[in-house]
């Protein structure tokens, strides 16, 4: 078997290659051993009956000599021709995994060059993820993004230590981080990942006790990991730690779906992506643990399923803010807006009002302001109910929008008072258009379920005085309106 599983905590064990050179020549050869997680490893070479070569290496050893980080555990070895024997120990209360190769020179530096650039892929990949989403969690304070990064980052954390990256090029002098990191990273990662989900999924708000469920375990999973670290109980470590991974691969899974059943549209993308990430750990985790062939595809699976998972969660992140600024769009919108008429509110109307008014007050430009309202209008509620009224409302809304111009600014001031403020028109002009609109809404037969109602309306016009101000004018115009009232309702008066 050129890569026996054998498991969590086995014994060490000695393997024995025979190496047939049928040339007249020595040949030069790599002896590849890896997936770095072997604390020992030791290497005898044998010809005709003597030893010809001897290595001692592993992540035990200070400095690990011969470890490559795209390879693994390398030795450049000479076969002399005939029969050689290669005689390899291996002790590692971590997954027993051991997969020995024999390279050309020329093979193992282009399988060498395609771990690199594989791996800097998928780091880079990840990476600019993590990134982008710090970047997004520093400019918009979204916290599901920095949980998003951390997650991200852990991930990378735990690849490099369990390829050997890190400790070829960050901790090869210290054997006793390098025994634990692996384990750390393996803990570490569910943790954050389940610490994205309660935001992501907003658990807190939507099922309280399962977000509960979720702040213990990835609270306790570290300290028990503490604990047995402590206690040196090294293999009941590696045990939790394996028990921790597989589990968080679950729940991840189940808690997309419970989300997604219970009507999180988001969640469907964290679905998918756990879904990915489920089966490509299990697929590295069984690989090393011995349940599946060790093979590049299953050894790598993890790395697949984090690469969809991540782009799936970041559409999933980017749907997230499309929608809440959809959201806020729409909530401006309608805090402008009157929903009976579908015109301007008040608040709307003096929006839009300002640039006209400061054009025609800065330019001496003619402005005008039509103020009505409604005559007995509580008399057609009162009679026909308020559902009519309502049908009145929205029908003189869309009388005053279809008599008026483009540049008019048309508003329901509030109850059954509207306001129009017209740009470019002297108060002669604005007090004619008032008049076609008194006739026209008195003409106006207004049909609501069989009821047919009429109404009238009193009108103020105002045009814009030098230095007067918007609520200046806009008052001046309530009074002529006032004023039309008193003088017995359904006439123009222009202000005095
Ligand atoms: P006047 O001729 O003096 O203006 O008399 P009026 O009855 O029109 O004036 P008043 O201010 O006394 O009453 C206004 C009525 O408008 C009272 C209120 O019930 C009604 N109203 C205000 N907003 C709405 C609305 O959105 N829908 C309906 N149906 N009625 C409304
Ligand atoms: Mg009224
Ligand atoms: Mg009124």
């Amino acid at each position: 078997d050129p890569v026996p599983g054998l498991g969590l905590g086995h014994r060490p064990v000695w393997a024995l290659l025979v190496v047939e050179n049928a040339s007249e020549e020595p040949v030069r050869r790599q002896l590849v051993i890896g997936p770095t997680w072997l604390d020992r490893l030791d290497v005898h070479l044998r010809h005709g009956g003597q030893f010809s070569g001897r290595w001692s290496t592993g992540d035990e050893i200070a400095g690990v000599p011969h470890l490559n980080e795209a390879l693994g555990y390398v030795f450049d070895s000479t076969f002399a021709p005939g029969r050689s024997e290669i005689l390899i120990r291996v002790e590692t209360p971590d997954p027993l995994v051991l997969e020995v190769r024999l390279l050309k020179p020329e093979a193992a530096e282009r399988v060498a060059r395609l771990e690199r650039y594989s791996y800097g892929f998928l780091y880079g990949f990840i990476f600019s993820l993590a990134t982008y989403n710090f970047v997004l969690f520093v400019g918009m304070g979204r916290w599901p993004s920095l949980y998003y990064a951390v997650y991200l980052l852990t991930f990378i954390g735990l690849n490099m230590a369990y390829t050997g990256r890190a400790l070829a090029w960050i901790w090869p002098e210290a054997p006793h981080v390098q025994r634990y990191a692996i384990l750390a990273f393996i803990v570490l990662t569910p943790c954050a990942g389940l610490r994205f989900a309660r935001e992501f999924l907003d658990l807190d708000q939507k099922t309280p006790r399962l977000a509960r469920a979720v702040v213990w375990s990835y609270w306790l999973a570290p300290l028990l990991l503490g604990v047995t670290v402590l206690a040196n109980q090294h293999a009941a470590a590696v045990w939790l730690a394996f028990s921790v991974m597989g589990i968080f691969v679950f729940a991840m899974v189940a808690l997309g779906a419970y989300s997604f059943n219970h009507g999180h549209r988001a969640a469907r993308y964290f679905l998918y992506g756990a879904l990915a990430s489920m089966v490509g750990m299990a697929m590295t985790l069984f690989s090393t643990w011995g349940f599946l062939p060790f093979t590049t595809l299953t050894y790598r699976g993890v790395e697949i399923g984090m690469m969809l998972d991540a782009t799936l969660l970041a559409l999933a992140l980017a749907d997230y803010v499309r929608r809440q600024s959809l959201e806020r769009e729409r909530a401006q919108r309608e805090a402008r807006m009157d929903v009976l008429t579908q015109l301007n509110n008040r608040r709307g109307f003096l929006e839009l009002a300002e640039a006209p008014y400061r054009t025609a007050a800065r330019h001496q430009r003619p402005l005008a302001v039509i103020v009505l309202d409604i005559d007995h209008f509580k008399a057609i509620n009162d009679q026909y109910g308020h559902a009519l009224g309502d049908a009145v409302l929205r029908d003189l809304g869309q009388t005053l929008l279809a008599t008026s111009r483009r540049s008019d600014v048309l508003g329901r001031w509030g109850g059954e008072e509207f306001v129009l403020l017209l740009p470019e028109t002297s108060l002669d002009e604005a007090e004619e258009l008032a008049e076609r609109l008194r006739q026209r809404v008195r003409e106006r037969v207004i049909v609501h379920e069989h009821t047919r109602v009429q109404v009238t309306a009193s009108f103020g016009v105002a045009g814009l005085g030098a230095d007067q101000k918007l609520e200046a004018l806009l008052e001046a115009a309530d009074r002529a309106m006032y004023a039309a009232k008193m003088a017995g309702r359904n006439r123009v008066l222009r202000a005095t």
